[in-house]
């Protein structure tokens, strides 16, 4: 298979076409096209030809730009300002926020909270559908002469001496036993003088790398899981730019999370509930708390009478500035979410992915100009970020998460205040955390002994709440069944034997598109999974307590598609 492949050679591939990476080759194409770079490039011992867009590749696993981006979302819009001057001319932005209140939930009741710190203000800041945002940037992107794939994953890292040579997409056409069918087609080589991963969340290449060349910082990654559906409600329920987030009610206070609200135009409304993949309830079900969430007062006023449009799922990377790797190696970078540039204070990323790709950018064309693209050279990265805005506000928010994790929902809260006042440090600077899969309980010994069905599963009402079933329909997932599995569990013993008596399978609980069942065949538990039901969230990759669920990617195209949210 190897020996058919073919081989592509680019100046610059960007795997991602997300904001931070279609911010990275507009940016490319800017610099280019402004002629902030020399005419050439002239690699050591290599002839020197003209810089062009037309050697600069975006790779996307999606069918089309944005199909797989699901956030909020409300965007900070002083990145974009940066990268698309005019943006407000035709940018695809819903509206600006025009009404912002923080919420506690009991039970039965919501509370303004009056204090709204300025992180949390989003006044100035516009409701957009990344998803739509994304596809006009990539419009921009293709109209500037970047190549830019779609329905490409890249599947595999060439590493390269100390550093990384280019990417190998997914091979298509193999079955389920990876046995090659008649349109099978081996993956593209696709070599760049510097590869940039802009794969977002729990990147599966970027993992790969931080593994592999030990990048990590002093914390490692925290995670959420975003749950979020699309309703069309009754006119007038809720007005276009009011902005609602909660705090409390379904999430005990040693579970770190919160919900949004956002009325979008045409009386439709974006909801959902972020929780922090630290939780130590191995048998807590995020999907069911989601919908729980939904049947508050509060929220039930607002969505009665209205229907169910979309639905979806992502992880977010919360842990802040201690938790992200370093960005740079021989002949890599690494950008936006994958990298860890998200402000888990303020739940926002946008805005800092696009800043870093816009970064990213020049560092490459002062790599490209000096014909060396070494770490050391690409280090510029990391010192622009130094240098720039990103880091003020990562920076006044370094131990924000990591407050919650230790000290849980009141604790975190008094030490988000003293952060506040105090730019960031906080009671202990840096704050160190754990994985959440290590903060795991374990289940009730005796009941697990004999592992038993596990309890009936949240059905809901199919009006105002649903199963996971109808929640996947409504993300328009579909992957080729006749594919191999792209949840790669190394050792499945480990599942029927170790995990259903020490955490009672959690898999079966935080998968929020029901993928993974334990089923009893002959007296003995299987794993069962249903590869095709996946919306990407990455959850089984970060929250699997033994970390032998490798998500890799699918067949190029397969996956959600996140139209309009
Ligand atoms: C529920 C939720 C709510 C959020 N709300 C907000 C908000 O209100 N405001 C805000 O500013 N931010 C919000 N965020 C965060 C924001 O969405 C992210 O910070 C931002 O999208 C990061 O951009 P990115 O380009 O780095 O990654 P992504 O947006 O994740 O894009 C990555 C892209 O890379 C593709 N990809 C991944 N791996 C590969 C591969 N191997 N090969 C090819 N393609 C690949 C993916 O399909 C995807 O299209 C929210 C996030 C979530 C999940
Ligand atoms: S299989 Fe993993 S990545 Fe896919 S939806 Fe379930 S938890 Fe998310």
């Amino acid at each position: 298979m190897t020996a058919e492949r073919e081989r592509l050679e680019a100046d610059v591939l960007i795997v991602g076409a997300g904001p931070a990476g279609l911010a990275c080759a507009l940016h490319l194409a800017n610099l280019i096209a402004k002629q902030k770079v020399p005419d050439g490039i002239s690699a050591p011992g290599a002839a020197t030809r003209p810089l062009s867009t037309e050697n600069v590749c975006v790779l996307e696993k999606g069918r089309a730009v944005g199909a797989h981006l699901l956030s909020g979302a409300i965007m900070d819009p002083r990145a974009l300002a940066e990268l698309v001057p005019d943006f407000q001319r035709s940018a695809p932005l819903y509206t600006p926020v025009t009404a912002d209140t923080l919420y506690f939930f009991s039970k039965h009741s919501a509370w303004p909270i009056p204090l709204h710190p300025a992180p949390l203000r989003n006044r100035g800041h516009y409701i957009v559908s990344l998803n739509r945002l994304a596809q006009w940037l990539g419009g921009l992107v293709e109209q500037a002469g970047v190549n830019l794939f779609t329905g490409f994953g890249g599947a595999e890292l060439i590493y390269e001496g100390e550093g990384i040579a280019g990417v190998v997409t997914e091979a298509k056409g193999l079955d389920r036993d990876a046995r090659p069918k008649a349109n099978f087609a081996p993956g593209y080589e696709i070599r760049a003088k510097v590869t940039v991963l802009a794969e977002g969340s729990r990147g599966s290449l970027t993992k790969d790398l931080v593994a592999r060349k030990n990048l990590g910082n002093i914390n490692p990654q925290l995670y959420g899981l975003g749950i979020k559906e699309l309703w069309e409600v009754e006119p007038g329920k809720m007005e276009p730019g009011c902005v609602a987030h909660t705090l409390g009610w379904p999430l005990d206070s040693a579970t770190y999370g919160g919900g949004w609200i956002y009325g979008l135009l045409d009386s439709r409304v974006s909801l959902g509930l972020v929780i922090g993949l630290d939780y130590a309830d191995p048998r807590f079900d995020p999907h069911e708390a989601f919908q729980r969430w939904k049947t508050h007062p509060f929220v039930k006023r607002i969505l009665e009478g209205g229907k169910l449009l979309r639905y979806g799922a992502k992880s977010v990377p919360e842990g802040g500035w201690y938790s992200m790797p370093h960005t740079y190696v021989d002949g890599g970078l690494i950008i936006g979410d994958a990298a860890g540039f998200l402000n888990s204070q303020r739940l926002k990323g946008i805005h800092l992915a696009i800043k870093s790709g816009m970064l990213a950018a020049e560092t490459i064309c002062e790599a490209l100009a000096a014909g060396d693209c070494s770490a050391k050279m690409l280090s510029r990265f990391s010192k622009k970020v130094e240098q720039s805005w990103i880091k003020e506000e990562l920076w006044s928010a370094r131990n924000f998460r990591q407050a919650f994790q230790r000290r849980k929902l009141w604790g975190g809260l008094l030490h988000a205040g003293l952060q506040f006042l105090s730019g960031g440090r906080g009671l202990a600077d840096p704050m160190r955390a754990h994985a959440g899969h290590e903060g795991y309980g374990k289940v009730d010994e005796s009941a697990a002994q004999v592992p038993v069905k596990p309890p009936p599963r949240f059905q809901g009402d199919g009006v105002l709440t649903f199963d996971r079933l109808t929640d996947v329909y409504h993300s328009g997932t579909r992957h080729h069944e006749d594919q191999p599995c792209h949840l790669k569990v190394a050792d499945t013993s480990v599942c029927a034997t170790a995990c259903i008596t020490d955490y009672g399978s959690p898999c079966q609980y935080f998968c929020p598109a029901q993928v993974y069942e334990m089923a009893q065949e002959g007296g003995e538990w299987r794993l069962k999974i249903n590869p095709a039901n996946c919306v990407h969230c990455k959850t089984c990759d970060i929250a699997d307590p033994y970390q032998i669920i490798n998500w890799v990617v699918p067949e190029g195209g397969g996956g959600p598609n996140y139209e309009g949210m």
